[in-house]
């Protein structure tokens, strides 16, 4: 084991020798060092903080930091310095991780590849060609910030936050581990929303066991979040991976996951995996999910109404950026929020005020919730039924190129970018993305698990197993 002053200070190196992949929002060395310091007076005297003592790690820009600035990549919050950490800052903090710095995303998390930020693109280490203009590969997103911090190994881990698959999609990417908990097993508080209903706190890092060391350090009751479930957390202790026993797990491959715009590489993994699996565990069946191609348009609706409420706070009066307009209440309120958004979020209110407008709340709010309904219908029904575990892609593709990337809207990648990962978010499951191989480009491919709710052990002991 290393010093943890020279751990500190090794990760600060390799993130200004790689400043150039734009990864943080806010470095914050001092803190770091400081904090480092203390670690290693610990570490000589024996006696340490918790099981992270002296550990780097990253946190997505859209969790409270206190005294941290806490931008959401927005220029609504470029000046936001919260006073309070997050639940699961705290928690980190408290289990003695030090907190190398803040990473970038898409504006309030809306987004699937990390480009719309006010501090520009975040790249991919996997890149062929980071030199030239646009020709670099995108990292995914939101949380593309995060997914580099651990794939550079510059951080030991780093926390992201997913509503649709913002943690799952980064990791795909970029080749780590990205995992989205149960709804409700990790504390929200202080996470700034996007769509409560959806919204989970992520977790990636290279490795399943790292993984688990995370989840018990953040999982668990917060009387902050109402949300979150009562019952203590059980932690979850890993096997090695040779005496993981997976013989009595069912899996279930749904098919309408083969779904258009899936490459041929994704598809072969996936039938890999799915062949490899067969020979160790009870079975490895087809199933039907019927609502599924449903749900990416459901999840729109419902993701843009919750916006347009959530986004109300920011009125330039309480916190965030204030315009310079004094003539009226209303006028301050409309330049505040047009100066301080982007495009996207400005659609996205929009487009959900029109859905929850009094003559189109029945047609579009409450359709969808009830097709909501249908849709974890569908996962209660398997697993309660016929399987334990699903294995399904992730995203369709290996990494795109920015200059491609950019060419389609922000609601046309949502939904090719969001198929595969946003069920697991309208049923609250936990799903988990691990990395299976490189493309013949050599761009990382991964796939997803998910299992039923709290049933996490599982989920990561049969990925533990793939990895
Ligand atoms: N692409 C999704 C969206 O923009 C992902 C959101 C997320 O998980 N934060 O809604």
């Amino acid at each position: 084991s290393l010093n943890p002053r020279l751990v500190t200070d090794y990760a600060l190196e390799d993130s200004s020798q790689l400043k150039s992949l734009n990864i943080f929002t806010k470095l914050t060395p001092e803190t770091a060092l400081h904090q480092a310091k203390e670690s290693a007076f610990r570490y000589e005297t024996k006696d340490p903080k918790g099981p992270l003592d002296g550990i780097p790690i990253a946190i997505k820009d859209n969790f409270c930091t206190k005294d941290v600035v806490t931008t959401c990549a927005s220029k609504m919050l470029e000046n936001f310095v919260p006073t309070y950490n997050a639940t699961v800052c705290q928690r980190l903090f408290n289990a003695g991780a030090v907190l190398l710095g803040k990473t970038n995303l898409d504006q309030f998390g809306m987004g699937s590849g990390t480009v719309d930020s006010i501090f520009g693109p975040t790249k991919n280490i996997w890149s062929e060609n980071l030199k030239e203009e646009g020709k670099f590969r995108i990292v995914g997103g939101s949380s593309g910030g995060s997914a580099v911090a651990v794939a550079t190994g510059i951080t030991y881990a780093a926390i992201g936050s997913d509503t649709g698959g913002s943690t799952r999609n980064p990791a795909s990417y970029c080749g780590v581990v990205g995992f989205k908990p149960t709804y409700g097993l990790v504390s929200r508080h202080g996470l700034i929303p996007l769509v409560n209903s959806m919204d989970v706190p992520g977790i990636l890092t290279r490795k399943v066991d790292d993984l688990a060391l995370i989840l018990n350090t953040i999982a668990g009751p917060d009387d902050l979040d109402s949300t979150t479930f009562k019952r203590e957390f059980k932690p979850i202790n890993l096997p090695e991976t040779a005496d993981i026993d997976i013989r009595n797990v069912r899996i279930g491959i749904p098919k309408e996951y083969h779904c258009e715009g899936l490459s041929d590489e994704v598809l072969e993994a996936w039938v890999e995996i799915a062949d490899l699996l067969q020979s160790e565990v009870a079975s490895v069946e087809q199933v039907a999910m019927q609502h599924t191609s449903a749900s990416i348009f459901v999840y729109s609706i419902l993701n843009q109404c919750e916006v347009s409420s959530n986004m109300a706070r920011y009125d330039g009066i309480e916190y965030g950026h204030r315009a310079d307009e004094n003539s009226s209440t209303e006028e301050l309120y409309a330049k505040t929020r047009s100066e301080g958004f982007n495009r996207v979020v400005k659609t996205r209110i929009l487009t959900g005020n029109y859905f929850l407008l009094r003559k189109n709340y029945h047609d579009y709010f409450e359709k969808a919730l009830k097709v909501r309904r249908l849709i974890k219908n569908d996962f209660d029904q398997v697993f309660s039924e016929k399987v334990d575990v699903l294995l399904t892609p992730t995203t369709m593709t290996d990494a795109p190129l920015y200059s491609d990337f950019v060419s389609q809207s922000n609601r046309d990648q949502c939904a090719v970018q969001d198929f595969c990962t946003q069920p697991a978010n309208m049923a609250g499951v936990p799903a988990i993305t691990i990395p299976i191989k490189l493309s013949k480009k050599g761009l990382p491919i991964g796939l997803q698990l998910m299992s039923k709710n709290l049933s996490e052990e599982t989920l990561l002991k049969v990925a533990k197993w793939i990895e």
